[in-house]
């Protein structure tokens, strides 16, 4: 089969060092001898095992950007573009590694006190601590100012109440950052950031496994805050009221993952394509024979090539700490339309087999859908782009 690294022939920017390079190698591995012979059985349970986080812990995937003295491997957004990469390229885009540690562990690194990058950060790069963050709630997505999960003041401490839904490791998480009012009076300024550990937490509920359309393999829940005491210390920053800017300053990272995720799933589309266009016979000719299936794969090839070099330089920009909100919007929204695209037109090329479950383009296209969906709407994305006018 040709190695979806190989599809778009692009030389290696300057960030795609030996050490990303030896780590995107060594990810690949993994995820094809530990994660992909179980993908199928993680699909039925509608979530990867505790005993696969840990090994991959184990294996050096969890916290790559995170620094050493907390246990993680020292790396850049490179080291975590290189594993996103080789869960793509292998096809197991259910297996939620890119939120624990390129979104969660961040927000205890850049607004963590001492104490708690301590206390989390080593157990969230063992996978001992599965990581998760909960912003949206029924009644508030897009528009997460209209949140109402409330953090009321309690002695040296809070009371948490309030629910949110469609969370991400939301059935394994128990290191959750939780968006929450503490001023529910002073709009953006009264949102804070509460760092919950939820085993033994009293008053913390799971709602069942969504039943999602794609990334059957990835757990996704509701979860309920009944009154759940956290003490002081589960607070990011030096005060309350941070956790809007906060969350803006980390959302470029948020995005350009999305956009990392969805280049690499487009290489493995293309791929799986090209292989099977040279070995599907129609009318006494191979598939990849007729002028449309080349012209169809050759637009796909040149879109992802431009996508491709594209995410490059926003991942050298963001290394290079100059990565700004409204490239990084572009980036998520160009490059998850262009993996939907590309992974629509490959299926047609597939004809009825394209539609079936056992062939691997059918996920593809499952999994596909909700890259425009998270990680705020498409929509959402070229509203910020337009701000930039
Ligand atoms: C599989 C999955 C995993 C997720 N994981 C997480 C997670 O880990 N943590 C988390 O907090 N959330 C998570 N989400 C939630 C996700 O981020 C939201 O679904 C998303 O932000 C959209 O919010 P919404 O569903 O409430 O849609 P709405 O905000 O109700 O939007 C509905 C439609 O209206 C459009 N719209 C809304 N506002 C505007 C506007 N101003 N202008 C133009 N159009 C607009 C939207 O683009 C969309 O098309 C996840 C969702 C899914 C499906």
């Amino acid at each position: 089969m040709t190695a979806p690294s190989a599809i778009l022939n692009l030389p290696a920017p300057p960030w795609r060092g030996e050490d990303v390079c030896m780590l995107y190698d060594m990810a690949h591995r993994f995820m094809s001898e530990e994660i992909l012979p179980r993908y199928e059985e993680f699909e039925a349970n509608g979530m990867v095992d505790r005993a696969a986080w840990e090994k991959a812990g184990a294996a050096g995937l969890l916290c790559a950007s995170m620094p050493e003295e907390y246990g993680g491997a020292g790396g850049t957004y490179a080291h975590e573009a290189a594993i996103i990469e080789a869960i793509g390229h292998v096809g197991v885009d259910g297996f939620g590694i890119a939120l624990h540690s390129a979104i969660v562990a961040p927000y205890i690194l850049h607004y963590g006190s001492e104490e708690q990058k301590r206390r989390w950060l080593p157990r969230l790069a063992r996978g001992e601590l599965i990581g998760a963050i909960a912003m949206t709630e029924p009644g508030a997505g897009s528009d997460l100012q209209g949140i109402r999960t409330r953090a009321a003041k309690d002695g040296n401490g809070y009371r948490l109440s309030g629910s949110k839904t469609f969370i991400t490791n939301g059935q394994l998480a128990n290191l959750i950052v939780v968006v929450a009012k503490t001023d529910p009076d002073r709009g953006s300024k009264g949102i804070s950031l509460l760092v919950v550990e939820t085993d033994g937490a009293d008053g913390f509920e799971r709602g069942k496994n969504l039943d999602k359309l794609g990334l059957k393999a990835n757990d996704t829940s509701e979860l309920f805050f009944n009154d759940v005491h956290v003490p002081a210390s589960a607070l990011l920053g030096s005060e309350e009221g941070q956790g809007f800017v906060q969350l803006m300053q980390q959302l470029p990272q948020e995005r350009l993952l999305i956009g990392t995720q969805s280049i690499a799933m487009a290489e493995r589309a293309l791929a799986a394509t090209i292989d099977y266009a040279k070995e599907r016979n129609a009318f006494g000719q191979k598939i990849i024979d007729f002028q449309n299936t080349q012209f169809t794969l050759a637009e796909l090839k040149t879109e992802a090539t431009i996508g491709k070099v594209f995410h490059d330089d926003c991942v050298a920009r963001h290394v290079a700490g100059g990565l700004d909100p409204a490239t990084a919007s572009m980036a998520k929204y160009w490059l998850s339309d262009l993996q939907g695209k590309v992974v629509d037109q490959c299926l047609q090329l597939f004809g009825g087999y394209g539609y079936m479950n056992d062939y691997p383009i059918a996920r593809m296209y499952r999994d596909a859908r909700v890259q425009r969906i998270y990680g705020g709407t498409n929509e959402i994305m070229k509203l910020l782009i337009a701000r930039s006018l």
